[in-house]
């Protein structure tokens, strides 16, 4: 892209987004920024793209897309117990789109005020449609939660609801799935909105430290990431699936089904974590404070791998269970 046509997209739609923060020395406009990291904080950063066709759908709501590639980076973030700071965008574009670039930076910004992170920088470029995120923040020295520090004995907890992101996602892209549903017309419309506007956990990513023993953010649907989250602590697990916490919304829509999308459905954003078994009260007292359900469905032990259970019975699974839910 010509610089000047690109410096003129980056002043209409982004340079705003740049002047929340004191600590910014050098935003937008220089060869890099220049930022002040206060002392005794170490910086977590990490970086996620959406390419279209594989993380959305071709024609998907600009607006949704500017909100989600910040969400599933400040997600991350929530994972490792950090407070977000600054953000770069590298987007590119096959045409300049002036609707698409409104809606795209409005989504965009109003998640970044709300969490109070600047942008500072980034490229625009031309081709095929691929927004990429890169996310700094910061947390107090030592104190970042990992995936490594569950021990046998000690209870899994996933906040928020599993399985409507992806019940959302199908929703959005297949019209017959909504006339087939028993669910309400505002119990879809939740769904769907659960997969286009997710709500990073990062109050609760925060208190966890010091709590938690180890902490990931659910992106790829729970029965594969608490397999990660075990192997990452050098143990395994047991899951109790009629623990899962399923929202009445999924429940009305997939009434058979909703356990299953619950396990394996992605792009949830809810954060699993696991605690110590003297915990719970405290992080009941957390979840009362923060208006956000915590619950334990699942327990490490030593033995590698997951096992799930229904009640005292074992439930078998292959390495691809339901595929049947996979369109
Ligand atoms: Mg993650």
């Amino acid at each position: 892209m010509a610089s000047e046509v690109e410096t003129a997209l980056v002043e209409r739609y982004f340079r705003h987004l740049g002047s929340v923060r004191t600590d910014v020395v050098l935003g937008i406009g220089d060869d890099a920024a220049v930022l002040r990291a206060p002392p005794g904080m170490d910086l977590a950063m990490t970086t996620d793209s959406l390419v279209e066709g594989v993380h959305f759908h071709p024609g998907a709501a600009a607006r949704s897309l500017g909100h989600r590639a910040l969400a599933v980076n400040l997600s991350d973030l929530a994972a490792m117990g950090a407070t977000p700071g600054w953000a770069l965008l590298s987007l590119s574009l096959p045409a300049i789109d002036d609707a698409w670039l409104g809606e795209f930076s409005t989504g965009f910004g109003l998640l970044a005020r709300s969490f109070n992170v600047a942008l500072v920088g980034g490229n625009l470029s031309r081709g095929p449609l691929n927004i990429t995120v890169q996310l700094c923040g910061m947390v107090q020295s030592g104190t970042a939660l990992r995936r490594s520090g569950a021990r046998p004995g000690h209870e899994l907890w996933v906040s928020g609801t599993l399985g409507d992101a992806a019940a959302g996602l199908q929703l959005g892209s297949d019209a017959s799935g909504a006339a087939a549903s028993a669910a309400s017309a505002t119990e879809r419309a939740w769904l769907r909105a659960r997969f286009e506007y997710p709500t990073p956990r990062l109050a609760l990513g925060q208190a966890l430290r010091g709590i938690a023993s180890s902490c990931m953010d659910l992106s790829d649907g729970l029965l594969a990431d608490a397999a990660r989250l075990a192997q990452a602590s050098g143990c395994g697990a047991i899951l109790q699936v009629e623990r899962l916490p399923v929202s009445s919304a999924l429940r009305a829509h997939e009434p058979a089904s909703s356990w299953q999308r619950a396990l394996q459905g992605g792009e949830d954003y809810e954060l699993c974590f696991t605690a110590p078994a003297d915990q719970a009260a405290r992080l009941q007292e957390l979840a009362a404070g923060l208006a956000l359900p915590l619950t334990p469905c699942g327990t490490l032990q030593a033995a590698a791998g997951l096992v799930l259970r229904s009640g005292s019975s074992v439930i078998q699974f292959s390495q691809s269970p339901f595929e049947h839910f996979i369109s």
